[in-house]
């Protein structure tokens, strides 16, 4: 496995959230002053091995690398499939590949002692771990589109599977399993707003009611934006299961977050909002 800074990804949000501990006494043997820790990942899209590398730096050097799993050691057996390395995926270790100095053991203490206890803290390696992998998934899926996936060669309704989600709408707490269907929408809606900037909310708002009408029937003459949402959805559908429904539920989801945007900020309230949020995911 590659592990590769979550800086490298999502610079701005990592700016914001990356943890500092400064050290004010000597008890710890430390140098006084800030340390950073710097979270790496592994950048395997279909490796789900749920640790995080954190390099600590103190005023521009590196001066320990730790190995940390957040789920239990039960976790790493089956992963690995083996009992004798599972203690050390779990961790907190000094990685062997990573940076080592005087300082190591000793910032391995303060990580236990001062870290670990907080949950707000993995809570956040947690969500910093999801983004990365979602991420990198979403790369391997722009390269399928150019070398595998003929969208051409689709239609909706084929592409559409008997079963989907098992959901009847879209909540706060189901909202994760039609991401992928949202996000086509929605990330396609930013490109083309970033292509042109005339573009306004009452004409997405056209678009997604024509598509809610009219995505399963191969009769309906779709604009430039519609086209590419359908393209984008072929895609989607391709590589998730996802019913009918799903895609009508979604569709529909998308357009009332317009029209709510648009009612609460102005013509243009929705394309602005889906922009800032898309601009920090890729940032
Ligand atoms: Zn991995």
């Amino acid at each position: 496995m590659m592990m590769e800074t979550f800086y490298d990804k999502f610079p701005g949000i990592a700016e914001k959230e990356t943890r500092c501990i400064i050290v004010m006494n000597d008890e710890t043997g430390l140098p006084k002053g800030e340390y950073y820790l710097l979270e790496s990942y592994c950048n395997k899209p279909k490796c789900d091995c749920r640790r995080v590398f954190i390099n600590i730096l103190h005023k521009d050097k590196i001066l320990a690398t730790i190995g940390y799993g957040w789920e239990n050691v039960e976790f790493y057996e089956q992963w690995l499939g083996e009992k004798y390395m599972a203690q050390d995926m779990k961790g907190p270790i000094l990685e062997l590949s990573g940076q080592t100095t005087e300082y190591s053991e000793s910032l391995l203490k303060l990580f236990e002692k001062a870290i670990l206890p907080d949950s707000q803290f993995i809570t956040r390696l947690k969500t910093h771990y999801e983004m990365f992998k979602k991420n990198l998934h979403k790369n391997s899926t722009e390269e399928l589109i150019e070398e595998d996936f003929n969208p051409e060669k689709h239609t909706i309704v084929e592409l559409c599977k008997e079963s989907g989600t098992d959901f009847d709408c879209i909540t706060e707490d189901t909202k994760e399993v039609f991401y992928p269907i949202l996000m086509a929408i929605e990330e396609t809606i930013w490109n083309q707003y970033s292509k042109d900037s005339s573009l306004k909310d009452s004409e997405v708002i056209e678009s997604l009611k024509k598509l809610r009408d009219g995505v399963f029937s191969e009769n309906t003459r779709f604009n430039e934006l519609e086209e590419n949402i359908v393209k984008k959805l072929k895609l989607v559908l391709f590589l998730n299961n996802h019913s009918k429904r799903d895609l009508s539920l979604s569709i529909s989801n998308v357009l009332n977050s317009a029209k709510l945007h648009r009612s609460s900020d102005g013509s243009r309230g929705y394309v602005t909002f889906i922009s800032r949020f898309f601009n920090q995911m890729t940032k």
